[in-house]
Protein backbone atom coordinates (compact mmCIF):
# COMPACT_ATOMS: atom_id res chain seq x y z
CA UNK A 1 0.00 0.00 0.00
CA UNK A 2 1.31 3.42 -0.62
CA UNK A 3 1.60 5.81 1.65
CA UNK A 4 -1.39 8.14 -0.13
CA UNK A 5 -3.37 5.55 0.09
CA UNK A 6 -2.72 4.51 3.38
CA UNK A 7 -3.74 7.79 4.53
CA UNK A 8 -6.79 7.91 2.62
CA UNK A 9 -7.53 5.14 4.03
CA UNK A 10 -6.90 6.58 7.75
CA UNK A 11 -9.09 9.82 6.72
CA UNK A 12 -11.71 7.62 6.14
CA UNK A 13 -11.28 5.63 9.27
CA UNK A 14 -12.00 8.79 11.41
CA UNK A 15 -15.09 9.22 9.82
CA UNK A 16 -18.44 9.57 12.30
CA UNK A 17 -19.96 6.05 11.87
CA UNK A 18 -23.18 8.21 11.03
CA UNK A 19 -20.74 8.99 7.75
CA UNK A 20 -20.61 5.57 6.79
CA UNK A 21 -23.52 2.62 5.86
CA UNK A 22 -23.34 0.38 8.35
CA UNK A 23 -23.06 -3.37 7.76
CA UNK A 24 -25.73 -4.89 5.67
CA UNK A 25 -25.20 -8.19 7.87
CA UNK A 26 -24.51 -8.97 11.01
CA UNK A 27 -23.08 -12.90 11.42
CA UNK A 28 -23.38 -14.42 15.02
CA UNK A 29 -20.95 -16.90 15.58
CA UNK A 30 -22.72 -18.17 18.79
CA UNK A 31 -20.88 -20.39 20.69
CA UNK A 32 -22.68 -24.59 21.66
CA UNK A 33 -26.54 -23.36 20.65
CA UNK A 34 -27.47 -26.97 20.00
CA UNK A 35 -30.19 -27.47 17.15
CA UNK A 36 -32.78 -29.39 19.51
CA UNK A 37 -32.79 -26.48 21.37
CA UNK A 38 -33.25 -23.81 18.76
CA UNK A 39 -35.57 -25.73 16.75
CA UNK A 40 -38.17 -25.60 20.22
CA UNK A 41 -37.41 -22.46 21.04
CA UNK A 42 -38.66 -21.44 17.27
CA UNK A 43 -41.44 -23.69 17.62
CA UNK A 44 -42.29 -22.53 21.25
CA UNK A 45 -40.97 -24.70 24.24
CA UNK A 46 -42.63 -25.48 27.47
CA UNK A 47 -40.25 -26.24 30.07
CA UNK A 48 -39.84 -26.26 33.96
CA UNK A 49 -36.72 -24.57 35.19
CA UNK A 50 -34.04 -25.47 37.82
CA UNK A 51 -36.27 -23.45 40.31
CA UNK A 52 -39.52 -24.98 39.68
CA UNK A 53 -41.27 -22.92 37.66
CA UNK A 54 -43.29 -23.72 34.51
CA UNK A 55 -42.17 -21.29 31.70
CA UNK A 56 -43.29 -21.14 28.32
CA UNK A 57 -41.08 -19.40 25.67
CA UNK A 58 -40.56 -18.81 21.89
CA UNK A 59 -37.67 -16.90 19.85
CA UNK A 60 -36.35 -16.52 16.60
CA UNK A 61 -39.72 -17.10 15.12
CA UNK A 62 -41.07 -17.09 11.57
CA UNK A 63 -43.53 -14.05 12.81
CA UNK A 64 -39.70 -12.17 13.37
CA UNK A 65 -38.45 -13.00 9.83
CA UNK A 66 -36.60 -16.03 10.85
CA UNK A 67 -36.07 -19.14 8.44
CA UNK A 68 -36.52 -22.48 10.11
CA UNK A 69 -32.96 -23.23 11.82
CA UNK A 70 -30.98 -25.59 9.56
CA UNK A 71 -28.14 -28.41 11.40
CA UNK A 72 -25.16 -27.16 11.17
CA UNK A 73 -23.24 -30.71 11.96
CA UNK A 74 -19.63 -30.17 13.79
CA UNK A 75 -16.42 -31.93 13.40
CA UNK A 76 -15.63 -34.84 15.49
CA UNK A 77 -14.24 -33.90 18.26
CA UNK A 78 -17.38 -31.77 18.57
CA UNK A 79 -15.16 -28.48 20.12
CA UNK A 80 -15.02 -25.52 19.69
CA UNK A 81 -11.77 -24.11 18.20
CA UNK A 82 -11.66 -27.05 15.61
CA UNK A 83 -15.44 -26.33 14.29
CA UNK A 84 -14.84 -22.87 14.46
CA UNK A 85 -11.55 -23.33 12.28
CA UNK A 86 -13.57 -25.44 9.92
CA UNK A 87 -16.72 -23.16 9.65
CA UNK A 88 -14.33 -20.45 8.54
CA UNK A 89 -12.09 -22.59 6.44
CA UNK A 90 -9.17 -21.27 8.54
CA UNK A 91 -5.79 -23.52 8.53
CA UNK A 92 -6.09 -26.09 11.02
CA UNK A 93 -4.94 -25.14 14.44
CA UNK A 94 -2.06 -27.03 16.35
CA UNK A 95 -4.07 -29.17 17.92
CA UNK A 96 -7.67 -30.12 19.12
CA UNK A 97 -7.77 -27.83 22.21
CA UNK A 98 -5.12 -25.54 23.38
CA UNK A 99 -3.60 -28.19 25.31
CA UNK A 100 -2.21 -30.39 22.79
CA UNK A 101 0.70 -32.86 21.64
CA UNK A 102 3.03 -31.88 19.02
CA UNK A 103 4.16 -34.55 17.27
CA UNK A 104 7.47 -32.97 15.51
CA UNK A 105 8.66 -31.50 19.21
CA UNK A 106 7.39 -35.31 20.45
CA UNK A 107 5.77 -33.30 23.64
CA UNK A 108 2.79 -32.27 25.27
CA UNK A 109 2.52 -27.90 24.75
CA UNK A 110 -0.15 -26.47 27.49
CA UNK A 111 -1.28 -22.63 26.14
CA UNK A 112 -3.83 -20.81 28.46
CA UNK A 113 -7.46 -21.39 26.75
CA UNK A 114 -8.80 -18.38 28.31
CA UNK A 115 -5.82 -15.70 27.30
CA UNK A 116 -5.27 -17.10 24.19
CA UNK A 117 -6.60 -16.10 21.20
CA UNK A 118 -6.71 -17.93 18.28
CA UNK A 119 -7.33 -17.17 14.35
CA UNK A 120 -11.55 -17.19 14.30
CA UNK A 121 -11.46 -15.10 17.19
CA UNK A 122 -8.86 -12.76 16.01
CA UNK A 123 -11.28 -12.76 12.29
CA UNK A 124 -14.01 -11.14 14.22
CA UNK A 125 -15.31 -7.31 14.09
CA UNK A 126 -15.56 -8.18 17.65
CA UNK A 127 -15.31 -10.68 20.61
CA UNK A 128 -14.37 -10.61 24.32
CA UNK A 129 -10.61 -9.98 24.24
CA UNK A 130 -9.93 -9.86 27.98
CA UNK A 131 -9.16 -12.92 30.01
CA UNK A 132 -10.99 -11.59 32.96
CA UNK A 133 -14.23 -10.85 31.56
CA UNK A 134 -13.52 -14.58 29.56
CA UNK A 135 -12.74 -16.30 33.13
CA UNK A 136 -16.38 -14.18 34.10
CA UNK A 137 -17.87 -16.38 32.21
CA UNK A 138 -17.20 -19.72 33.75
CA UNK A 139 -18.55 -18.11 36.89
CA UNK A 140 -21.21 -15.79 36.17
CA UNK A 141 -21.89 -16.59 32.63
CA UNK A 142 -25.77 -15.74 32.58
CA UNK A 143 -24.25 -11.89 33.26
CA UNK A 144 -20.96 -12.17 30.83
CA UNK A 145 -23.60 -13.45 28.07
CA UNK A 146 -25.75 -10.21 28.58
CA UNK A 147 -22.46 -8.42 28.93
CA UNK A 148 -21.10 -9.55 25.41
CA UNK A 149 -24.59 -9.13 24.13
CA UNK A 150 -24.67 -5.44 25.33
CA UNK A 151 -20.91 -5.02 23.61
CA UNK A 152 -21.60 -6.95 20.78
CA UNK A 153 -24.73 -4.33 19.50
CA UNK A 154 -22.71 -1.39 20.68
CA UNK A 155 -19.64 -2.33 18.82
CA UNK A 156 -21.82 -2.79 15.47
CA UNK A 157 -22.80 0.98 16.34
CA UNK A 158 -19.54 2.42 16.34
CA UNK A 159 -17.86 0.20 14.25
CA UNK A 160 -15.49 1.79 11.64
CA UNK A 161 -15.47 -1.47 9.09
CA UNK A 162 -16.59 -0.54 6.04
CA UNK A 163 -17.23 -4.95 5.32
CA UNK A 164 -20.89 -5.55 4.19
CA UNK A 165 -20.24 -8.32 6.69
CA UNK A 166 -19.97 -7.75 10.74
CA UNK A 167 -18.69 -10.14 12.28
CA UNK A 168 -19.85 -11.26 16.45
CA UNK A 169 -18.52 -14.01 18.50
CA UNK A 170 -20.60 -14.76 21.70
CA UNK A 171 -18.76 -17.49 23.87
CA UNK A 172 -20.51 -16.99 27.50
CA UNK A 173 -23.78 -19.05 25.90
CA UNK A 174 -21.25 -21.94 25.87
CA UNK A 175 -20.16 -21.30 29.15
CA UNK A 176 -23.49 -20.97 30.46
CA UNK A 177 -24.81 -24.12 28.97
CA UNK A 178 -21.88 -26.42 30.52
CA UNK A 179 -22.82 -24.33 34.16
CA UNK A 180 -26.39 -25.19 33.82
CA UNK A 181 -27.65 -22.36 32.97
CA UNK A 182 -31.40 -21.58 31.32
CA UNK A 183 -30.30 -21.66 27.39
CA UNK A 184 -33.78 -20.98 26.65
CA UNK A 185 -34.42 -17.75 29.00
CA UNK A 186 -30.85 -16.60 27.27
CA UNK A 187 -31.59 -16.84 23.61
CA UNK A 188 -34.86 -15.20 24.54
CA UNK A 189 -32.77 -11.65 25.74
CA UNK A 190 -30.73 -12.46 22.63
CA UNK A 191 -34.03 -12.53 20.38
CA UNK A 192 -35.21 -9.52 22.23
CA UNK A 193 -31.74 -7.69 21.76
CA UNK A 194 -31.43 -8.60 17.99
CA UNK A 195 -35.27 -6.60 17.72
CA UNK A 196 -33.92 -3.54 19.32
CA UNK A 197 -31.33 -3.57 17.06
CA UNK A 198 -33.42 -4.23 13.98
CA UNK A 199 -36.37 -1.81 14.63
CA UNK A 200 -33.38 0.70 15.12
CA UNK A 201 -31.05 -0.24 12.28
CA UNK A 202 -34.66 0.08 9.67
CA UNK A 203 -34.88 3.32 10.62
CA UNK A 204 -32.02 4.87 10.84
CA UNK A 205 -30.77 2.98 7.40
CA UNK A 206 -34.25 2.72 5.75
CA UNK A 207 -33.29 -1.18 5.51
CA UNK A 208 -34.00 -4.60 6.91
CA UNK A 209 -30.92 -5.77 8.76
CA UNK A 210 -29.79 -9.21 8.09
CA UNK A 211 -28.72 -11.58 10.71
CA UNK A 212 -26.56 -14.79 10.43
CA UNK A 213 -26.50 -17.19 13.14
CA UNK A 214 -24.57 -19.75 13.28
CA UNK A 215 -23.03 -22.31 16.21
CA UNK A 216 -19.99 -24.55 16.44
CA UNK A 217 -21.84 -27.96 18.26
CA UNK A 218 -24.77 -28.96 20.42
CA UNK A 219 -24.63 -29.38 23.96
CA UNK A 220 -25.90 -32.96 25.31
CA UNK A 221 -27.64 -31.22 28.99
CA UNK A 222 -27.57 -34.81 30.46
CA UNK A 223 -26.36 -33.65 34.05
CA UNK A 224 -22.11 -33.72 35.68
CA UNK A 225 -21.62 -36.92 33.97
CA UNK A 226 -19.32 -39.26 35.53
CA UNK A 227 -15.53 -38.85 35.15
CA UNK A 228 -14.20 -41.71 32.69
CA UNK A 229 -11.25 -43.74 35.16
CA UNK A 230 -9.17 -43.45 31.96
CA UNK A 231 -6.01 -42.84 33.52
CA UNK A 232 -6.50 -45.65 36.10
CA UNK A 233 -7.88 -48.09 32.82
CA UNK A 234 -4.27 -47.20 31.12
CA UNK A 235 -2.34 -47.75 33.87
CA UNK A 236 -3.71 -51.10 34.74
CA UNK A 237 -3.31 -52.35 31.36
CA UNK A 238 0.44 -51.17 31.16
CA UNK A 239 0.31 -48.21 29.63
CA UNK A 240 2.18 -45.08 31.21
CA UNK A 241 0.71 -41.44 30.79
CA UNK A 242 3.56 -38.73 29.76
CA UNK A 243 4.03 -36.09 28.24
CA UNK A 244 6.09 -37.33 24.89
CA UNK A 245 5.80 -40.60 23.10
CA UNK A 246 9.26 -43.00 23.63
CA UNK A 247 8.29 -46.12 24.55
CA UNK A 248 5.71 -48.17 22.93
CA UNK A 249 4.05 -48.11 26.28
CA UNK A 250 4.26 -44.24 26.51
CA UNK A 251 0.26 -42.40 25.89
CA UNK A 252 -0.32 -38.67 26.10
CA UNK A 253 -3.40 -37.86 27.28
CA UNK A 254 -4.15 -34.04 25.82
CA UNK A 255 -7.03 -32.36 28.45
CA UNK A 256 -8.37 -29.52 28.89
CA UNK A 257 -11.83 -28.58 30.33
CA UNK A 258 -14.85 -31.20 30.79
CA UNK A 259 -16.23 -32.71 27.44
CA UNK A 260 -17.66 -36.51 26.71
CA UNK A 261 -14.68 -37.10 24.10
CA UNK A 262 -11.08 -37.92 24.51
CA UNK A 263 -8.18 -38.24 22.34
CA UNK A 264 -5.32 -40.20 22.58
CA UNK A 265 -1.85 -40.06 21.29
CA UNK A 266 0.56 -43.25 21.14
CA UNK A 267 3.23 -44.96 19.41
CA UNK A 268 1.46 -45.85 16.24
CA UNK A 269 2.56 -49.60 15.98
CA UNK A 270 0.62 -49.75 19.31
CA UNK A 271 -2.68 -48.18 17.93
CA UNK A 272 -4.61 -51.26 17.24
CA UNK A 273 -3.62 -53.03 20.31
CA UNK A 274 -4.62 -49.85 22.63
CA UNK A 275 -8.00 -49.47 20.83
CA UNK A 276 -8.85 -53.20 21.37
CA UNK A 277 -8.54 -52.22 25.39
CA UNK A 278 -10.00 -48.98 25.55
CA UNK A 279 -13.38 -50.05 23.76
CA UNK A 280 -13.55 -51.73 27.30
CA UNK A 281 -13.48 -48.26 29.11
CA UNK A 282 -16.11 -47.82 30.92
CA UNK A 283 -17.61 -45.16 29.25
CA UNK A 284 -17.16 -45.43 25.83
CA UNK A 285 -19.84 -45.02 23.40
CA UNK A 286 -17.60 -45.37 20.26
CA UNK A 287 -13.97 -45.04 19.37
CA UNK A 288 -12.07 -44.42 16.17
CA UNK A 289 -8.43 -45.58 15.22
CA UNK A 290 -6.25 -44.47 12.59
CA UNK A 291 -4.90 -48.04 11.58
CA UNK A 292 -2.94 -47.27 8.03
CA UNK A 293 -2.95 -43.64 6.26
CA UNK A 294 -6.62 -44.20 4.67
CA UNK A 295 -7.70 -47.17 7.22
CA UNK A 296 -9.51 -46.34 9.72
CA UNK A 297 -10.96 -48.92 13.10
CA UNK A 298 -14.61 -48.30 14.43
CA UNK A 299 -15.15 -49.94 17.82
CA UNK A 300 -17.89 -49.62 20.78
CA UNK A 301 -18.34 -51.03 24.27
CA UNK A 302 -20.41 -53.91 22.55
CA UNK A 303 -17.53 -55.65 20.90
CA UNK A 304 -18.51 -53.89 17.61
CA UNK A 305 -15.77 -53.42 15.09
CA UNK A 306 -15.92 -52.27 11.25
CA UNK A 307 -13.30 -50.54 9.14
CA UNK A 308 -13.73 -47.09 7.19
CA UNK A 309 -11.87 -46.80 3.82
CA UNK A 310 -11.19 -43.80 2.86
CA UNK A 311 -10.16 -42.43 -0.71
CA UNK A 312 -9.43 -39.26 -0.97
CA UNK A 313 -8.86 -38.40 -4.79
CA UNK A 314 -12.58 -38.92 -4.84
CA UNK A 315 -13.19 -37.85 -1.14
CA UNK A 316 -15.21 -41.48 -0.79
CA UNK A 317 -16.00 -44.19 1.83
CA UNK A 318 -16.24 -47.52 2.62
CA UNK A 319 -18.10 -48.82 6.07
CA UNK A 320 -17.63 -52.40 6.56
CA UNK A 321 -18.17 -54.15 9.84
CA UNK A 322 -16.45 -56.96 10.97
CA UNK A 323 -18.25 -57.79 14.20
CA UNK A 324 -21.48 -56.29 15.17
CA UNK A 325 -22.53 -52.74 13.76
CA UNK A 326 -20.70 -50.11 15.44
CA UNK A 327 -22.39 -47.28 14.25
CA UNK A 328 -25.45 -48.74 13.14
CA UNK A 329 -24.84 -48.26 9.84
CA UNK A 330 -25.67 -51.31 8.26
CA UNK A 331 -29.19 -49.38 7.22
CA UNK A 332 -27.51 -47.01 5.43
CA UNK A 333 -25.35 -49.07 3.69
CA UNK A 334 -28.40 -51.02 2.87
CA UNK A 335 -30.21 -47.63 1.78
CA UNK A 336 -27.52 -46.71 0.13
CA UNK A 337 -27.18 -50.13 -2.41
CA UNK A 338 -31.12 -50.13 -3.07
CA UNK A 339 -30.40 -45.93 -4.18
CA UNK A 340 -27.47 -47.64 -6.97
CA UNK A 341 -25.39 -45.24 -4.86
CA UNK A 342 -22.24 -47.03 -3.79
CA UNK A 343 -19.75 -48.28 -6.28
CA UNK A 344 -18.60 -51.35 -7.19
CA UNK A 345 -16.31 -51.69 -4.12
CA UNK A 346 -19.09 -50.24 -2.10
CA UNK A 347 -17.66 -46.52 -1.60
CA UNK A 348 -20.05 -43.68 -1.90
CA UNK A 349 -18.61 -39.81 -1.77
CA UNK A 350 -18.91 -37.75 1.36
CA UNK A 351 -22.12 -35.75 -0.26
CA UNK A 352 -23.97 -39.70 -0.97
CA UNK A 353 -22.94 -40.17 2.82
CA UNK A 354 -24.09 -36.93 3.99
CA UNK A 355 -27.91 -36.54 2.72
CA UNK A 356 -28.13 -40.37 3.95
CA UNK A 357 -27.31 -39.62 7.23
CA UNK A 358 -28.00 -36.34 7.98
CA UNK A 359 -30.37 -36.97 10.75
CA UNK A 360 -29.03 -40.23 11.91
CA UNK A 361 -27.72 -40.71 15.58
CA UNK A 362 -24.15 -40.63 14.01
CA UNK A 363 -24.74 -37.93 11.12
CA UNK A 364 -21.82 -37.90 8.83
CA UNK A 365 -20.04 -40.11 11.06
CA UNK A 366 -17.75 -41.85 8.61
CA UNK A 367 -16.29 -38.34 7.06
CA UNK A 368 -15.90 -36.79 10.17
CA UNK A 369 -14.38 -39.66 12.03
CA UNK A 370 -11.71 -39.38 9.39
CA UNK A 371 -11.60 -35.80 9.10
CA UNK A 372 -10.92 -35.77 12.66
CA UNK A 373 -8.13 -38.41 13.17
CA UNK A 374 -6.59 -36.93 9.87
CA UNK A 375 -7.20 -33.19 8.67
CA UNK A 376 -9.04 -30.92 11.51
CA UNK A 377 -5.84 -30.58 13.53
CA UNK A 378 -2.34 -30.35 12.61
CA UNK A 379 -1.76 -32.93 15.16
CA UNK A 380 -4.34 -35.21 14.99
CA UNK A 381 -4.78 -38.22 17.60
CA UNK A 382 -4.09 -41.63 17.07
CA UNK A 383 -7.38 -42.62 18.73
CA UNK A 384 -10.31 -40.49 19.35
CA UNK A 385 -13.07 -41.75 21.88
CA UNK A 386 -16.49 -40.38 21.95
CA UNK A 387 -18.26 -40.75 25.29
CA UNK A 388 -21.94 -41.93 26.23
CA UNK A 389 -23.53 -38.92 27.57
CA UNK A 390 -23.26 -39.99 30.98
CA UNK A 391 -19.60 -39.60 31.14
CA UNK A 392 -17.28 -37.04 30.87
CA UNK A 393 -13.55 -36.35 30.30
CA UNK A 394 -11.67 -34.04 33.03
CA UNK A 395 -8.06 -33.29 33.48
CA UNK A 396 -6.33 -34.31 37.22
CA UNK A 397 -6.60 -30.55 38.24
CA UNK A 398 -10.78 -30.93 38.15
CA UNK A 399 -10.78 -33.90 40.03
CA UNK A 400 -10.94 -32.44 43.49
CA UNK A 401 -12.42 -29.38 42.64
CA UNK A 402 -16.55 -28.74 43.02
CA UNK A 403 -16.75 -27.59 39.07
CA UNK A 404 -17.46 -30.87 37.99
CA UNK A 405 -20.52 -31.19 40.50
CA UNK A 406 -21.80 -27.92 38.91
CA UNK A 407 -21.21 -28.95 35.62
CA UNK A 408 -24.92 -29.65 33.61
CA UNK A 409 -23.82 -30.09 30.14
CA UNK A 410 -21.03 -30.75 28.15
CA UNK A 411 -20.34 -31.23 24.36
CA UNK A 412 -17.50 -33.37 21.67
CA UNK A 413 -18.98 -36.33 21.01
CA UNK A 414 -20.06 -38.06 17.65
CA UNK A 415 -23.62 -38.21 18.08
CA UNK A 416 -26.17 -35.87 17.35
CA UNK A 417 -27.32 -34.13 20.42
CA UNK A 418 -23.51 -32.99 20.64
CA UNK A 419 -22.62 -32.47 17.32
CA UNK A 420 -25.89 -30.73 15.68
CA UNK A 421 -25.43 -27.06 16.12
CA UNK A 422 -27.38 -24.46 14.21
CA UNK A 423 -27.46 -22.24 10.94
CA UNK A 424 -30.05 -19.35 11.64
CA UNK A 425 -31.13 -16.75 9.11
CA UNK A 426 -33.70 -14.05 8.62
CA UNK A 427 -32.79 -13.08 4.95
CA UNK A 428 -32.47 -16.78 3.13
CA UNK A 429 -34.06 -20.03 3.53
CA UNK A 430 -30.75 -22.09 4.84
CA UNK A 431 -30.10 -25.82 3.90
CA UNK A 432 -28.66 -28.57 6.43
CA UNK A 433 -24.62 -28.73 6.01
CA UNK A 434 -21.87 -29.35 8.12
CA UNK A 435 -18.27 -27.13 9.70
CA UNK A 436 -16.56 -27.54 6.76
CA UNK A 437 -19.71 -27.25 3.60
CA UNK A 438 -21.12 -24.08 5.75
CA UNK A 439 -19.10 -21.62 4.13
CA UNK A 440 -20.65 -22.41 0.57
CA UNK A 441 -24.29 -20.94 1.03
CA UNK A 442 -22.51 -17.59 2.52
CA UNK A 443 -19.86 -16.90 -0.43
CA UNK A 444 -17.51 -18.10 2.11
CA UNK A 445 -17.46 -15.71 4.84
CA UNK A 446 -16.35 -12.66 3.18
CA UNK A 447 -15.00 -9.65 4.55
CA UNK A 448 -13.98 -11.37 7.73
CA UNK A 449 -11.15 -9.02 9.64
CA UNK A 450 -7.61 -8.88 8.55
CA UNK A 451 -6.10 -8.19 12.17
CA UNK A 452 -2.88 -8.51 9.63
CA UNK A 453 -3.10 -5.42 8.48
CA UNK A 454 -3.84 -4.04 12.24
CA UNK A 455 -1.45 -6.25 14.26
CA UNK A 456 2.05 -7.10 14.67
CA UNK A 457 2.57 -10.59 14.75
CA UNK A 458 5.28 -14.02 13.67
CA UNK A 459 4.87 -17.41 13.37
CA UNK A 460 6.92 -20.55 11.55
CA UNK A 461 4.92 -22.09 9.06
CA UNK A 462 5.66 -25.04 6.10
CA UNK A 463 3.58 -25.39 2.38
CA UNK A 464 2.09 -28.41 4.00
CA UNK A 465 0.18 -27.03 7.21
CA UNK A 466 -0.48 -23.79 5.01
CA UNK A 467 -1.83 -26.04 1.98
CA UNK A 468 -4.61 -27.37 4.56
CA UNK A 469 -5.89 -23.86 4.62
CA UNK A 470 -9.56 -24.20 2.68
CA UNK A 471 -10.71 -20.60 2.14
CA UNK A 472 -7.86 -18.30 0.66
CA UNK A 473 -8.58 -14.83 2.60
CA UNK A 474 -4.80 -13.35 2.30
CA UNK A 475 -2.56 -13.56 -1.08
CA UNK A 476 -0.17 -16.01 1.50
CA UNK A 477 -3.48 -18.81 1.19
CA UNK A 478 -2.46 -18.55 -2.40
CA UNK A 479 1.57 -17.92 -2.44
CA UNK A 480 3.13 -20.49 -0.18
CA UNK A 481 2.19 -23.31 -3.03
CA UNK A 482 5.35 -21.28 -4.48
CA UNK A 483 7.68 -22.13 -1.55
CA UNK A 484 9.47 -25.51 -1.20
CA UNK A 485 8.26 -28.57 0.21
CA UNK A 486 10.36 -29.07 3.13
CA UNK A 487 11.58 -26.06 4.39
CA UNK A 488 10.48 -23.86 7.24
CA UNK A 489 9.40 -20.28 6.42
CA UNK A 490 9.07 -17.05 9.51
CA UNK A 491 6.48 -14.91 8.95
CA UNK A 492 6.28 -11.88 10.32
CA UNK A 493 3.25 -9.15 9.67
CA UNK A 494 2.94 -5.99 11.14
CA UNK A 495 1.14 -2.20 9.17
CA UNK A 496 4.93 -0.90 10.29
CA UNK A 497 6.35 -2.88 7.65
CA UNK A 498 4.35 -0.93 5.05
CA UNK A 499 6.78 2.23 5.82
CA UNK A 500 10.08 0.29 5.81
CA UNK A 501 12.49 -0.56 3.01
CA UNK A 502 11.43 -4.11 2.23
CA UNK A 503 15.52 -4.92 2.68
CA UNK A 504 16.06 -3.72 5.48
CA UNK A 505 17.08 -7.11 7.47
CA UNK A 506 14.78 -8.56 10.67
CA UNK A 507 16.98 -9.13 13.17
CA UNK A 508 15.92 -11.90 15.69
CA UNK A 509 17.26 -13.27 19.18
CA UNK A 510 16.50 -16.62 19.95
CA UNK A 511 17.01 -18.32 23.36
CA UNK A 512 16.74 -20.87 25.44
CA UNK A 513 13.94 -21.54 27.75
CA UNK A 514 15.31 -22.79 31.19
CA UNK A 515 12.75 -25.48 31.36
CA UNK A 516 9.82 -24.98 34.08
CA UNK A 517 10.81 -21.24 34.24
CA UNK A 518 8.18 -20.11 31.96
CA UNK A 519 6.29 -17.80 34.96
CA UNK A 520 9.67 -16.07 34.72
CA UNK A 521 9.49 -14.49 31.72
CA UNK A 522 10.11 -10.49 31.85
CA UNK A 523 8.01 -9.65 28.67
CA UNK A 524 7.94 -5.55 28.88
CA UNK A 525 11.81 -5.52 29.95
CA UNK A 526 13.40 -6.98 27.27
CA UNK A 527 16.41 -5.17 25.58
CA UNK A 528 17.14 -7.01 22.24
CA UNK A 529 20.44 -5.73 21.49
CA UNK A 530 21.95 -6.88 25.23
CA UNK A 531 19.76 -9.86 25.37
CA UNK A 532 21.58 -13.04 25.83
CA UNK A 533 21.10 -15.72 22.89
CA UNK A 534 21.53 -16.44 19.57
CA UNK A 535 21.38 -13.06 17.34
CA UNK A 536 21.01 -13.53 13.86
CA UNK A 537 20.10 -11.21 10.79
CA UNK A 538 17.32 -12.57 8.14
CA UNK A 539 17.72 -10.82 4.70
CA UNK A 540 16.16 -10.79 1.61
CA UNK A 541 12.07 -12.08 2.55
CA UNK A 542 11.13 -13.71 -0.45
CA UNK A 543 9.11 -12.40 -3.13
CA UNK A 544 5.84 -13.34 -4.12
CA UNK A 545 4.09 -11.77 -7.44
CA UNK A 546 1.34 -10.53 -5.07
CA UNK A 547 2.36 -10.27 -1.64
CA UNK A 548 1.46 -7.31 0.86
CA UNK A 549 3.30 -4.72 2.25
CA UNK A 550 2.63 -5.40 5.63
CA UNK A 551 4.09 -8.82 5.79
CA UNK A 552 7.37 -10.86 5.09
CA UNK A 553 8.38 -14.33 4.72
CA UNK A 554 11.89 -15.59 5.36
CA UNK A 555 12.98 -19.12 4.89
CA UNK A 556 14.58 -20.35 8.12
CA UNK A 557 18.74 -19.87 7.10
CA UNK A 558 19.61 -23.74 6.62
CA UNK A 559 22.57 -23.75 8.89
CA UNK A 560 19.72 -22.56 12.13
CA UNK A 561 20.34 -25.79 14.30
CA UNK A 562 19.27 -25.46 17.59
CA UNK A 563 19.06 -28.33 20.66
CA UNK A 564 16.62 -30.89 19.18
CA UNK A 565 12.99 -30.98 21.11
CA UNK A 566 13.72 -28.22 23.12
CA UNK A 567 11.64 -24.86 23.70
CA UNK A 568 12.71 -21.04 22.57
CA UNK A 569 11.90 -17.89 22.51
CA UNK A 570 12.40 -15.88 19.41
CA UNK A 571 11.80 -12.04 19.01
CA UNK A 572 12.34 -10.05 16.39
CA UNK A 573 12.72 -6.04 15.43
CA UNK A 574 13.72 -4.22 11.90
CA UNK A 575 16.28 -1.35 11.63
CA UNK A 576 15.58 1.31 9.35
CA UNK A 577 16.81 4.65 9.02
CA UNK A 578 17.23 5.32 12.72
CA UNK A 579 13.81 3.94 13.25
CA UNK A 580 14.09 0.75 15.51
CA UNK A 581 11.16 -1.59 15.29
CA UNK A 582 10.47 -4.11 18.02
CA UNK A 583 7.72 -6.45 16.24
CA UNK A 584 7.42 -9.59 17.62
CA UNK A 585 8.34 -12.33 20.36
CA UNK A 586 6.94 -15.88 20.63
CA UNK A 587 7.89 -19.20 22.11
CA UNK A 588 8.59 -22.31 19.63
CA UNK A 589 9.61 -26.10 20.07
CA UNK A 590 12.24 -27.42 17.62
CA UNK A 591 12.00 -31.23 16.15
CA UNK A 592 14.44 -33.58 16.11
CA UNK A 593 16.85 -32.19 14.34
CA UNK A 594 16.83 -29.26 16.28
CA UNK A 595 14.77 -27.22 13.71
CA UNK A 596 11.46 -25.05 14.01
CA UNK A 597 8.78 -26.86 14.63
CA UNK A 598 5.87 -25.14 12.68
CA UNK A 599 3.38 -27.16 14.85
ZN1 LIG B 1 -18.09 -24.21 21.15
Amino acid sequence: MNRFVFLFLLAFQVLPSTGVALPRRLVIALDGIAYRDMTALQAGVTYTNIWGSVLHRQAFSSSEGYFPASRMISTFPSTSDVAWTDIFGNRPLPGYQRTYFSAAANTLISHNGVTTTVEHERQMDWQVESGFLRSMGYIHSAQTFEYEMHAMVKNFWDTRSTNADYYAYLRASDDAQHLDRDIFSLLCLLDKQLQDLRARYKTEEGRDLQILMLSDHGHNHAGAGHRVKIQAFLEEAGYKITQSIVNSNDVVLPTAGIEDWVEIHNAPAETERLARQLAHLEGVDALAARLQTNRFLVMNSKGGRAMIEWNPAKNAFRYATEEGDPLNYRPVVAALQQKHLLDANGFATADVWMNETMTNRYPLALERIVRGLTSVTLNPATILISLDNQHVNAGWLVKESSRLENYGSTHGALDDINSDGIILSNFTPTRDTSSDRAARQFDGFPGMRDYRAEEDGAEWVTQKEQALTRIARDPFDRDYKLLPADGVFLRIWSPQLTHLDNQAPLEVVIEKIPRFAGAQTNRGNHNLADAPGLHLSFHDPISFPDRRADERIYACPPDLVLEPQTEYRISGRVRDQGKNLQLFEFTFQTDSRGRPAAF
